[in-house]
């Protein structure tokens, strides 16, 4: 039986994950299954699987999920450090999928205890990709990309050189406003950035790919993960969400993975890596589809993409100032203080001012420094918001 803990459980991504090993039951010890707000969830899920324990990040929660845990032979915790606790408890293969930078720490508690780290994660790379690969290689731990762009690209690359590689092209639908007057972007509502065309997301990361932060954050994450330089990555909207990604390799090929908007895909391929098994996903008819279109990416729309490319140039720390500044941006979005187009200027404007050039080798690039740029740039980023909102 392979032991599995699935942080974020409750979430998108984490019930996604929990359908495909739900249909295979005794295949799968479960360890430690982590949420936040949703008790109700993370209790049903820990008793049907049997987990041995379920964590809330919120203490205040704990007593709740104890009660809804009742009669039940799962442990109760609550906590930030109690998730990374859990998180470092031994098991084979644990699922990344809290969102935001509140996944880093237990990414890496799993990483040290020599887990296969299926990661959706993606702010954990974007703000320390080196701490995260170098964590990997000490522990001999290995990580596996989960965003569908990187399962794409790791699915490519299978039996390929990297030194092969010329270009690296990740899809993007173009999310809820693609196809609106630039004009009009100011005035786009909450509601209106929480609906995604084609894929059903968390509704963090649905917003994120209406204002393209998404697609920032997934450039610089192939930078991290795959080592390419930054030249060599670019990204293409693809309103059909058919193509996840391509891989261009000297001689002129382009080897393409095509499949449904279904994340049980790429789920499933971490899960059973390197085996391929049978997943309960769509098959595509591609008469049926007809024809496939792609577009090239307009920075005027989306100024996330050329801040990715800033960020990808400058390396360092810069990628944490990022991620928290766009973090706080979508919070402050979400809370109604700012409008929609005013998130990539808190970005911009945070990146001009928190120092990011710390951490350009591996030995300065620990959790203290990330942590600490995190901080500073949530601090910047809530002064800016503070200062546009009044
Ligand atoms: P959701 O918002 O649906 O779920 C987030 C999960 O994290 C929930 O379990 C939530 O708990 C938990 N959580 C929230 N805040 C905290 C916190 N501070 N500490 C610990 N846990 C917390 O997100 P998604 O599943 O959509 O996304 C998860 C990650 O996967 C993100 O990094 C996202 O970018 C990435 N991803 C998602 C894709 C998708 O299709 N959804 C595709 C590719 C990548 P609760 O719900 O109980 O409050
Ligand atoms: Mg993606």
């Amino acid at each position: 039986m392979r032991r599995i803990s699935i942080l974020g459980a409750t979430g998108s991504i984490g019930q996604n994950t929990i359908d495909l090993i739900a249909r295979a039951p005794g295949d799968y010890e479960v360890v430690a299954l982590t949420g936040a707000g949703n008790i109700s969830q993370l209790a049903a899920d820990a008793r049907r699987l049997n987990a041995q324990i379920a964590v809330t990040a919120h203490e205040h929660l704990l007593d709740d999920l104890r009660a809804a845990l009742t009669g039940s032979e799962t442990e109760a915790a609550a906590g930030t450090a109690a998730i990374t606790e859990a998180a470092a408890r031994p098991a084979d293969w644990v699922m990344s999928a809290i969102v935001g930078a509140a996944g880093l720490e237990p990414g890496l508690a799993a990483l040290q205890q020599g887990s296969t780290l299926a990661l959706a994660n993606k702010e954990s790379l974007v703000c320390a990709g080196q701490l995260m690969l170098a964590t990997a290689r000490a522990h001999n731990a290995r990580i596996l990309p989960v965003d569908s762009e990187h399962s794409a690209v790791f699915q490519a690359l299978v039996g390929e050189d990297i030194s092969a590689v010329e270009r690296v092209i990740i899809t993007a639908s173009g999310g809820a406003f693609r196809d609106w007057p630039v004009e009009k972007l100011a005035t786009a509502t909450l509601a209106q950035a929480s609906s995604h065309p084609n894929w059903d997301m968390g509704q963090r990361i649905t917003i994120d790919s209406a204002s393209m932060f998404n697609k920032a954050m997934e450039l610089i994450e192939t930078k991290e993960f795959f080592g390419v330089r930054p030249d060599q990555i670019e990204a293409v909207v693809h309103p059909e969400s058919m193509i996840h990604a391509l891989v261009g390799f000297r001689d002129g090929a382009l080897m393409a993975h095509v499949g449904p908007p279904d994340m049980r895909h790429a789920i499933g391929y971490a899960l059973h890596w390197p085996e391929r098994r049978s997943l309960p996903v769509e098959r595509l008819d591609l008469a049926a589809i007809g024809q496939l279109s792609f577009r090239a990416p307009c920075e005027t729309r989306w100024p996330a993409l050329r801040l990715a490319r800033e960020v990808m140039e400058a390396g360092g720390l810069s990628g944490a100032v990022f991620n928290a500044a766009k973090e706080t941006a979508l919070d402050g979005f979400i809370a109604g203080d700012i409008g929609f187009t005013q998130m990539s200027d808190v970005v911009e404007e945070v990146l001009s001012r928190v120092p990011a050039a710390a951490g350009q080798n591996d030995a300065a690039f620990t959790l203290d420094n990330v942590a600490e740029t995190d901080h500073l740039a949530r601090q910047e980023a809530r002064s800016v918001i503070n200062r546009k909102a009044g």
